[in-house]
């Protein structure tokens, strides 16, 4: 992994042009970059020059600690009124027969299996029906918490919550305290997509914009509540629209705060209606990473599933500014698999994500949905644990 002594040999280094030691500069001094200095990194920059400046970033964060949590996925339907080009996972109510949609009895009982499991959250979130509306998902809530009151209900996205408050004729401050009163705890960071209307009305038309999408997030900021943030990449996006997508985000993290995590969603090309799209390298990868984590300085974390990009490249993209690796998953999120990822049927036990940290020199921390420290896993050995083989990582060339 790269030192602050890489930082100071890149920031002397006579081959890096007098741009890029401007920008690791900014860095060094704890300073912000621009939307100019965002874009400029995109097109100009060196993966090994980023791994430099994000690991500078993530250890002076976190040093080695590496999160992850013990969670699983509740994915109510796959059926969706939206027709999303890049959603391997929906389908249209047209073709509900390839599809699922369950019940809120059905819903319960996926919770219930996880009775005796140590799990700290569930994730719940999935396609837009009508039936699923306020009242329906107050009454989920409510239900779950009411069957498990320590087990955190991290839910929907801003796509469902403009939908159904739609639907009841309510705002969003009305309806975002609704759902708080009914049990939700913490919003995940689907649908951001790309929030710039150029690209979003080519691959997302019609569900909630970039502007509805930030301004559900900050209702909910505003009841003193936590939320995650996403950029789907890698598609038809140009540089310019992914630092305008991380710009909004900063933007509104400096005003509320309520941002925990921030999470760059490699766009996967199998079973959609852009499969003529290639998918973007790992190098692209772990450059955006790597960006991610210089320009938004005001997040405090930035996650890569390992379910979507494949253990090895999460190992990498911890090297890139990645402190969080994402939760057990226990197979029960067809999302990535549906979309053509390496795992199809995602899951790890704790023994293996923990292997899995250790390996490239990291320390595993299980933390629940708000960054509590649940386990620190640093000087725990498991029986039969494999002993860690950890190779540095070549430096600036
Ligand atoms: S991405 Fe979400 S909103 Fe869009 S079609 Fe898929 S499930 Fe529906």
């Amino acid at each position: 992994m790269y030192t602050v002594q890489d930082l100071a040999i890149l920031l002397n280094h006579q081959n890096i042009s007098s741009e890029l030691k401007a920008i690791a500069q900014k860095v060094a001094d704890g300073k912000r970059i621009t939307f100019d200095d965002g874009v400029y990194l995109y097109k100009n920059a060196e993966l090994s020059y980023l791994g430099v400046l994000a690991n500078y970033i993530r250890e002076k964060k976190h040093g080695d600690k590496t999160f992850f949590n013990r969670n699983f996925h509740l994915e109510p339907t796959n059926l969706c009124v939206y027709d999303c080009k890049f959603c391997s996972y929906s389908r249209l109510i047209k073709q509900k027969e390839e599809g699922w949609a369950l019940t809120l009895d059905e819903m319960l009982d996926v919770v219930k299996k996880y009775d005796n499991e140590p799990v700290t959250e569930v994730h719940i979130v999935g396609g837009v029906l009508p039936q699923y509306d306020v009242e329906f998902y107050s009454a989920l809530f409510t239900a779950i918490k009411k069957h498990r009151p320590e087990l955190h209900v991290k839910a929907l996205t801003p796509v469902e919550y403009h939908y159904i408050f739609k639907k009841a004729k309510i705002d969003y401050a009305t309806g975002m305290k609704l759902m708080k009163d009914a049990g939700l705890e913490s919003i995940p960071g689907g649908g951001a997509e790309i929030f710039h209307p150029e690209i979003r009305e080519q691959i997302a038309k019609d569900k909630c914009t970039g502007e509805q999408w930030l301004a559900i997030h900050e209702e909910w900021h505003k009841l003193g509540m936590r939320s995650n943030a996403t950029m789907l990449y890698g598609h038809i996006e140009s540089f310019e629209h992914r630092v305008d997508h991380m710009e909004q985000l900063r933007q509104l993290q400096g005003k509320t705060g309520g941002f925990q995590t921030f999470i760059p969603l490699k766009f996967r090309n199998q079973h959609n209606q852009m499969s003529n799209v290639p998918e973007v390298s790992v190098i692209e990868d772990l450059r955006n990473y790597a960006i991610g984590r210089i320009y938004l300085d005001n997040f405090d974390h930035i996650k890569a599933y390992w379910a979507m990009i494949s253990r090895e490249t999460a190992q990498m993209s911890l090297s890139f500014g990645v402190d969080d690796i994402d939760g057990t998953l226990d197979d029960t999120t067809k999302i990535y698999s549906m979309a053509g990822a390496e795992e199809q049927n995602p899951a790890m036990s704790t023994q293996e994500l923990v292997a899995l940290i250790k390996q490239v020199g990291r320390k595993p921390i299980e933390r629940d949905t708000l960054y509590n420290v649940v386990t620190d896993y640093t000087d725990v050995v498991f029986e039969n644990e494999v002993k860690p083989s950890y190779y540095k990582l070549p430096v600036i060339n």
